[in-house]
């Protein structure tokens, strides 16, 4: 299966974009050769020509030409006065249901304490319960699930129990993660259901806090608060009604819009079922699906073009396969999570049948394992039993390895010792620049200075080596916005905590604005084999282009101001040549 595609605009359409600063690449450009244009003439979906307004309008906007005659009476010719118009975004790595689930889900972050949560919580409840409101559908309309709450944001910094919670909501379950994802706050009534209580013992890989001793109400000793940790948080979980099918209908429907109103015209889905392909695929056939979706397939399966595999778990968890353990706990090293025989076994079928695998590995450890697992597998797959110290073999595996353009997901920490390895076998890296900054915080802590410097995140040494890289965002994880990708990647700060190193968390990582936005659109479209196709503003390639307000890349704005770039806005969204966004 390859990338699905938005359904093609009619053959009568023509679009003549003028008056705009037009920037792009310029097309396979090994280099970070940008080209400025002002004018675009679209037919058929498809970039026609590029250039200046006196020649796209001499040549396009005159009916008599042959070469629009017959659309003469459809040709639509818009001034763009003067704004800036960029190829759309290819967002790289995101989960399309979790991005529209988030646009019905309960969102408390950003509050300033506990009762404004409760407070929150309590007008949604009104809201849904009372109105009988289409978000809170029958299915899940007995419990309020909400995310997003940081009691280090709080006044108080201090864990919350669900007391006033429960008192606020008694009769509906409720359950509100934690930003991270790794704790939850369930009411009384949701761990009523769960059937957690005083004597429910911990699950492996989880804890239930509890009340500790107290004097003024020793009952009341040992019962648990309503805070879950990590697998505790699947008790309650596994309860919730499942999702329907018109339920996840909705989430993809909302999930692109959102794409269309970010200016993400392409999207790689990086955990792809078989109910989600089928949805997409309907989608694609109604003609609902507008942008372009490019499916990572989860699990091994030979009729799918790009595979996705887990090689370790994240680093906010200690799930994170490192080389040697971690800093603030030195007994553990992270999660290898698929063993080494059956990697191998998949790498080999992968090449002999010229599939493509993302495999997310994000500690040091798991890229290692990857390039060591797949050197070894195209030895045995290319070269079967011959000495592999010969250079021209070593050329020639190297040179089917960059045909299979294998990916790396996420690739937090790398190896400096690896780096060679990957430029050889022509590895892509697709990384979250807002995972860097969100990490940013506790990483030397967890790993220590030294790793932190020499391998995390290290996106200008990788650029050094010629190394492509692949921008995402891993939304819902991180805000799907490509402007907070952009921020992230040119100024290594948090946007949010308004968080200050000299420069920037570790400076010398920091990218330029032109490379930055390379890997969200000409090096991403290459990492899913579609640079002829979109990528750039290239005759010939399909017209996926957006209109912003701002040109990012005035030095201005990048010297002294860079988070103006937070606020630029998308104003109008194509794909395809067709208009599908538009807030001018
Ligand atoms: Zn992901």
């Amino acid at each position: 299966m390859n990338t699905l595609a938005s359904t093609s605009t009619s053959a009568s359409d023509s679009i003549l974009l003028y008056n705009a600063t037009i920037l792009s690449f310029c097309s396979n450009s090994q280099q970070n050769k940008q080209a400025m244009y002002q004018a675009i003439y679209i037919e058929d979906g498809k970039i026609v020509e590029i250039g200046t307004n006196e020649n796209i309008l001499k040549k396009f906007s005159h009916s008599s030409l042959p070469k629009i005659k017959k659309n003469q009476n459809k040709i639509q010719i818009i001034d763009l006065k003067n704004k800036f118009v960029l190829p759309g975004f290819i967002e790289s790595h995101a989960h399309i249901l979790g991005i529209g689930r988030m646009k019905l889900r309960l969102n408390v972050n950003n509050l300033s304490c506990e009762d404004e949560m409760v407070q929150k919580v309590l007008d949604y409840y009104y809201y849904n319960c009372n109105c009988n409101s289409n978000s809170f559908n029958k299915n899940n309309s007995h419990w309020i699930l909400g995310r997003g709450w940081d009691q280090n944001r709080w006044d108080k910094k201090e864990l919350p129990t669900n007391q006033k919670l429960s008192k606020a909501i008694p009769d509906t379950p409720v359950l509100l993660t934690r930003v991270d994802g790794h704790a939850a706050l369930a009411n009384k009534c949701a761990l009523n259901l769960a059937g957690i209580g005083k004597y429910t013992k911990d699950p492996d890989g989880g804890k239930i806090i509890r009340n500790s001793n107290s004097d003024s109400n020793p009952k009341q000793e040992g019962e648990p608060t309503g805070i879950l940790i990590d697998n505790a948080i699947d008790l309650v979980r596994k309860i919730i009604p499942q999702e329907t099918i018109e339920e996840k209908r909705q989430f993809l429907k909302l999930a692109i819009e959102e794409c269309l109103k970010m200016g993400v015209t392409s999207l790689v889905e990086a955990q792809t079922d078989q109910e989600l392909l089928t949805l997409i695929k309907e989608f694609e056939k109604n003609g609902e699906l507008k942008i372009k979706v490019h499916p990572l397939y989860d699990g091994f399966d030979q009729n799918h073009r790009s595979i996705k595999l887990f090689l370790d778990g994240a680093l906010g968890s200690y799930g994170a396969y490192l080389q040697t353990p971690y800093n603030d706990r030195p007994s553990e090293i992270g999660l290898k999570t698929i063993e080494e025989n059956k990697l191998f076994e998949i790498f080999c079928q992968a090449i002999n049948n010229n599939i493509q695998i993302a495999a997310h590995a994000l500690g040091d450890g798991a890229v290692t394992y990857f390039i060591d697992i797949y050197e070894k597998a195209l030895a045995k797959t290319k070269v079967k039993e011959k000495d592999i110290n010969d250079t021209k073999d070593i050329k020639d595996i190297e040179s089917i390895s960059r045909n299979l353009r294998f990916r790396i997901e996420h690739a937090e920490l790398i190896d400096p010792r690896d780096i060679k390895r990957i430029k050889n076998l022509g590895l892509i890296l697709s990384m979250q620049p807002t995972h860097c900054t969100s990490d940013m915080h506790w990483i030397n802590e967890r790993i220590g200075e030294i790793r932190s410097k020499e391998r995390f995140c290290i996106w200008k040494t990788l650029l050094n080596e010629n190394i492509t890289l692949a921008f995402g965002t891993d939304a819902p994880i991180e805000s799907l916005n490509p402007f907070d990708t952009i921020y992230a990647a040119i100024t290594r700060q948090d946007k949010l905590l308004q968080w200050r190193a000299d420069g920037g968390f570790n400076e010398k990582e920091k990218l330029s604005i032109g490379e930055t936005i390379k890997a969200m659109t000409m090096d991403a479209a290459y990492s899913i084999f579609q640079e002829d196709n979109i990528g750039s503003l290239s005759i010939g390639k399909a017209a996926d282009l957006i209109v912003i307000d701002k040109n990012i890349f005035d030095e201005n704005i990048i010297k002294n101001n860079p988070s103006e770039i937070l606020n630029s806005k998308v104003l109008m969204t194509m794909v395809n040549g067709k208009v599908h966004y538009q807030n001018i």
